[in-house]
């Protein structure tokens, strides 16, 4: 790796209630889950560490085991561990179920959603430089699913924005830049079109940063900062984005690096965690064992942070960087032939010698 993945334990009050416990849900999810959670499975196992899973399914596996996408037992889980393991959940485009990622974040509170980007010596990309800390507002915005018909050909999508919402993950950013000793926090707005709703997102972040007067408060309109994310990303560090906004955005982020496969992510509340891998079900290539297991491992190495073993997070993450340095064992979307297990053996070993 350029720069040694740093770890990226939750807050305090959150890190208390999960250090307590280490039953830990699992939710193996949909399209390439099992198979990328299955990997980070035999990495954890590797470390040696003691989990006690609580095997639980969601989605489409769920929905046609039981007849719905979220069924109580995985709530149930949810609320006693309150820290989950989860693959990619389906979510059908424009029919169907709401998503159901959405519904977790929100009914579990996890309001801030991380995605730690950056290059990995091994991975070619034309983008050097790269060491980003995506922070995503994850409960509200057009995600509030308030749509509706208000006459034949004429539909409705609210935009919720609320400055408690604001305000809390603008303060996320800046903790987790000052315990993360990083240097800047950018806001990313169009708050020049959407005056009231990215307005008030905005008057909320500068509010929080003056509070942090250590770290350097920015501001950039989206478009702006999609080029300039491609053309300058040593330019950015903590990126503080509205949930639109951070969905679209961490996509591209994790294209300047190498692809969905080796970005992981976190979803925070003040009472749990759910990790989870940027990407989605891949549906392209599930089943066929060659989804990279990168981004859900070292989504695992977020979980052992949270857990309070970071040293167990860093072993898992120098173990992955040691196998993509050295460049034998890569799956396809980063230039390799290997499969999902080959890729997996290898952190495996890299893991037991560490
Ligand atoms: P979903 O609707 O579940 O989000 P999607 O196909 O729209 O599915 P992703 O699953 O994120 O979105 O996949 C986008 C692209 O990235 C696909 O071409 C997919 O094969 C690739 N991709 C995603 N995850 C991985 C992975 N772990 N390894 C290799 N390629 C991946």
């Amino acid at each position: 790796m350029k720069k040694k993945v740093k770890s990226t334990a939750s807050r305090k009050s959150g890190r208390t209630t999960a250090a307590a416990c280490r039953a830990v849900t699992l939710i193996p999810g949909d399209g390439v889950g099992p198979e990328v959670v299955g990997a980070a499975l035999a990495v954890l196992e590797a470390t040696g560490i003691k989990i006690e899973w609580d095997r639980q399914a969601a989605g489409m596996s769920a929905f046609r085991r039981f007849g719905t996408p979220v069924p109580d037992a995985l709530i149930e889980s949810l609320k006693r561990t309150r820290v989950a393991l989860k693959g990619p959940l389906e979510t059908r485009v424009a029919e169907g179920w709401r998503s159901i990622n959405v519904h977790l974040r929100r009914t579990f509170d996890l309001y801030a959603n991380v995605r730690p980007t950056m290059n990995f010596d091994g991975v070619h990309t034309p983008f050097n430089n790269v060491d980003l800390i995506v922070v995503r507002e994850n409960t509200e915005d057009l995600y509030s699913g308030i749509e509706h018909e208000i006459a034949p050909g004429v539909v409705e999508s609210i935009k919720v924005i609320t400055a408690r919402a604001s305000r809390r993950i603008a303060k996320f950013a800046f903790e987790y830049a000052r315990t993360h000793r990083r240097k800047s926090v950018t806001a990313i707005h169009k708050a020049n079109i959407m005056k009231l709703s990215d307005g008030l997102f905005l008057k909320c972040a500068r509010a929080v940063s003056e509070s942090y007067k250590s770290i350097r408060y920015q501001e950039q309109i989206v478009d702006a900062a999609c080029m300039r994310l491609v053309t300058q990303p040593e330019s950015f560090d903590v990126l503080l984005l509205e949930n639109l906004y951070g969905d679209i955005v961490s996509d591209l982020c994790a294209g300047l690096v190498g692809g969905l496969g080796l970005v992981p992510g976190a979803n925070y509340g003040d009472k749990g965690a759910i990790f989870e891998a940027v990407h989605g079900t891949a549906p392209d290539i599930a089943g066929k064992g060659v989804a990279n297991p990168i981004a859900m491992i070292l989504s695992s190495a977020m979980m052992l942070d949270y857990l309070g073993i970071p040293a167990v997070g860093d072993k898992i993450r120098a173990a992955t960087a040691s196998v993509l340095r050295a460049g034998k064992v890569l799956t396809r979307d980063v230039g390799g032939k290997a499969s999902t297990s080959e890729v997996t053996a290898a952190i495996v070993r890299a893991v037991s010698r560490g």
